[in-house]
């Protein structure tokens, strides 16, 4: 019986997973498909507080694992297949195997979505970004692009338009889902281009080890060519990693956990932290600030009753 097992090992399940073992709680904490969450698909990060050189991301997330396991923390590879929290002990099934805990941190973070092009994965931390706010201020004066037409797309490409000399918005429709406001906000932006009905066939350079173009399609006229690039930019949205909560915790229509107050969601005994609840901010520092408070309450949840 564990008295904390905490699912997702990016900022905001390692912050938790410090507070919680300092806290002599020894929480399980699973490690999913994407060990080290967002953090681990960035570069260098400039914004997290107390760095003032800027931390290699993937080496930031993995100092906080290292300091929970310094505090005992157990983390272990696999993913939550199934959840069962009508009752306590809450039980998580990892990978077949079944494991009962007093209370739950969900921190399992939303993905990316991402095209699915064979080089896309390949050029990731090379060019390829599903980040601007992370990785922007590395295209000075590049081309870059930005994939899709809602809010996230217009706001990525107007910050983008603070480094690059030139972005331009690629959409596969002639109609944007984004805000008026928004929209407008983009056009109004001489350094942004629009491509309307337009997708990206294929990404350049896998043996530079490096973007250098895209192959682009107009699915009007079914014409293709080649436009060089430095920088690709995804904003076709994130997918919560709340399945197998389903049904069981207050998920919103696109399946972020409603927040209850607090870390709290709407069963006693489950937290929530980080970008599975976190539709707005989706930063490393607020992660690990909900971590923090999910850890807290947790620790406070079972001193109130006697553990
Ligand atoms: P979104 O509104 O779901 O838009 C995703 C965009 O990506 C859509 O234009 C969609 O195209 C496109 N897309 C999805 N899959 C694609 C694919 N496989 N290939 C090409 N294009 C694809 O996501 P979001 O922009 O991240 O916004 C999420 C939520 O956060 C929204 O509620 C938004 O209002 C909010 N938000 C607000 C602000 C703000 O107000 N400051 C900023 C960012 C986000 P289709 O349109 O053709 O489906």
């Amino acid at each position: 019986m564990h008295n904390v097992i905490i699912i997702g090992s990016g900022c905001a399940g390692n912050t938790a997973a410090i507070y919680t073992a300092r806290a002599s709680l020894k929480p399980l904490v699973l490690i999913g498909h994407e060990p080290g969450g967002q953090l681990s698909l960035t570069s260098v990060v400039e914004n997290f507080p107390g760095f003032p050189k800027g931390v290699d991301g993937p080496e930031l997330v993995e100092n906080m694992k290292l300091q929970a396991e310094a505090f005992g923390a157990e983390y272990v590879y696999g993913t939550v297949d199934e959840a069962d929290l009508s009752s306590r002990p809450f039980k998580i099934n990892v990978e077949g195997e079944w494991h009962e805990t007093r209370t739950l941190i969900i921190a399992s973070g939303a993905s990316a979505r991402w095209l699915g092009l064979p080089n896309e994965q390949k050029l990731i931390g090379h060019g390829v970004s599903s980040c601007a706010t992370c990785d922007g201020a590395f295209y000075r004066d590049r081309k870059v692009i930005v994939i899709g037409g809602g809010d996230s797309a217009m706001e990525e490409a107007n910050f983008l338009t603070r480094f690059a000399s030139e972005v331009t918005l690629i959409h596969r429709r002639p109609q944007f889902r984004a805000s008026k406001i928004m929209l407008e906000r983009a056009r109004s932006n001489p350094k942004v281009k629009f491509l309307g009905s337009t997708v990206v066939d294929d990404i350049y350079d896998v043996e530079q080890n490096s973007v250098t173009g895209v192959k682009l399609r107009n699915l009007d006229d079914e014409r293709v060519w080649d436009q060089p690039v430095d920088g690709f930019f995804l904003a076709i949205g994130h997918v919560p990693n709340t399945k197998a909560f389903r049904g069981q915790i207050d998920l919103d229509p696109e399946g972020y956990i409603i927040s209850h107050g607090g870390a709290r969601t709407n069963i006693k005994g489950v937290f929530h932290a980080g970008d599975v609840q976190d539709r707005t901010y989706r930063q490393a520092v607020t992660a690990a600030g909900m971590g923090c408070m999910a850890a807290i309450e947790a620790e406070r949840f079972l001193e109130a009753e006697g553990h």
